[in-house]
């Protein structure tokens, strides 16, 4: 764009330019919220290795811990593509924090769709006011992508149900209160027999042990420990009927619901991950000097930069589109596995490209690319890995 800095073009699918004005000030609020509180302190959480509960707390007093609940229920209601701009904003900033609060409103949007009446009075409060971290557990130690392949049992016993296995990967798993727990009512019926239960667990490791749930340490990850990402582990845990969130039967469908947006909000997370990373390298190659010229002269550094641009716009119209198929309630698998390959792929090359353009400035912490490179490659797995996007697109293609 001659003389203009402007990264993205106007029109770029997720430009957010037809939102109305509430969902405007909620990006906007997002925005600053982000810049504000969490810029500063995100390398801290992430050298701490801890999750970045006082980042879960302020989000909630901002009001984003309800994004995807109805206004009459007390939240939001944005629809996916304000959601999308919402997390690419905080993401651009840190991609754990934006994706403790994706999993925490994707569950809080399941509990005011899909719980039952009794069930939504007493658990979707705690989740509006973030009074209750949430979190989603379908993978387990043995089983990621085959999801009906899940082993963890709920048995009856009377008129309860108990339930035994382990679960891996828990976003917000180190300190969240409500956890919906997909698990096997009947192997015999394979995904037919998947339930999902809400499980209220007490804050403190004894009272939670008593109650048949174990939370593992945070995971040692190569990035996002700000998400508080571990294992947990379910000994004789006992529900009852009003836990169950999605009866058995419709467990699989229901895991897989919310998936393609989720995999929009990823895409749209990397396409903030890559604004900052291509903002911070053209704000430092314009700056530096070499050979007596501005690194930014080097036609082979311009280029990169301008390979990155493409990619940035090119990820941002891939998410765009599938936040508005799923908007505009078309169906959106095809498209949002199209954004989540192109985008998490191109975060990962194009971070790293932005960083070499910087010289070794590039691998520095005192700004956000590191973080965001790490990140980067662990969104090649989250809500499906890239093969699975690859599975989807190939199915559409080939079948
Ligand atoms: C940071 C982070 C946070 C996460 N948070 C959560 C969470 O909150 N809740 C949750 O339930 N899970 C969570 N996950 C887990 C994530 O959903 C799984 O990692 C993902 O589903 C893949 O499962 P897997 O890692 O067990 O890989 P596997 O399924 O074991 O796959 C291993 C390899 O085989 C490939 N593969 C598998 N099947 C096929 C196929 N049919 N065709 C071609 N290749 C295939 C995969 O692509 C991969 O390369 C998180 C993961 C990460 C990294």
């Amino acid at each position: 764009m001659p003389g203009g800095n402007r990264l993205t073009a106007p029109g770029a699918g997720l430009d957010g330019a037809d939102l109305d004005r509430t969902a405007r000030a909620v990006v906007a609020a997002a925005a600053a919220w982000a810049r504000d509180f969490v810029a500063g302190r995100a390398e801290d959480w992430e050298r701490e290795r801890r999750f970045a509960r006082e980042a879960f707390d302020a989000a909630a007093a901002a009001g984003f811990t309800a994004l995807t609940v109805p206004v009459a229920d007390g939240g939001s209601g944005l629809g996916p593509v304000a959601l999308a701009r919402v997390f690419e904003e905080i993401a651009a900033v840190d991609l754990a924090v934006a994706f403790s609060l994706v999993c925490h409103n994707n569950l809080a949007g399941a509990v005011s769709r899909l719980a039952p009446p009794a069930l939504r009075e007493r658990a979707l409060p705690a989740l509006v006011s973030g009074e209750k971290i949430g979190a989603f557990l379908l993978t387990e130690p043995d089983v990621g992508s085959d999801v009906a392949a899940i082993g963890l049992t709920a048995k009856r016993d009377g008129d309860d149900w108990v339930l035994d296995g382990d679960k891996a990967w828990v976003t917000n798993g180190t300190a969240a209160g409500l956890l919906s727990v997909y698990a096997q009512t009947d192997p015999s019926r394979g995904h037919r027999g998947i339930a999902a239960f809400l499980v209220d667990v007490p804050a403190d490791a004894a009272s939670a042990a008593a109650a048949g749930v174990v939370r593992e340490d945070p995971y040692p990850l190569l990035g996002g420990h700000a998400a508080g990402v571990n294992g947990i582990t379910f000994r004789q845990c006992r529900v009852g009927d009003d836990d169950l969130l999605v009866p058995p039967g419709e467990g699989f469908a229901a895991a897989l619901s919310g998936i393609d947006l989720a995999r929009v909000l990823v895409s749209a997370m990397c396409c903030g991950m890559m604004r900052t990373a291509l903002e911070t390298a053209v704000d430092c190659v314009r700056r530096r000097q070499a050979f007596g010229a501005r690194v930014a002269d080097f036609q082979g550094v311009r280029f990169a930069l301008a390979d990155v641009a493409t990619d940035l716009e090119a990820a941002r119209l891939l998410a765009g589109r599938a936040a508005r198929a799923l908007e505009s309630g078309e169906t959106a698998a095809l498209a949002a596995a199209h954004a989540k390959k192109f985008a998490t792929r191109a975060a990962e090359r194009r971070i790293a490209d932005c960083m070499q353009a910087m010289g070794a400035a590039g691998a520095r912490r005192d700004h956000p690319l590191p973080r965001h490179l790490a990140m980067a490659r662990l969104t090649q797995y989250m809500d499906g890995t890239t093969e699975i996007q690859n599975v989807v697109i190939a199915r559409a293609l080939l079948d």
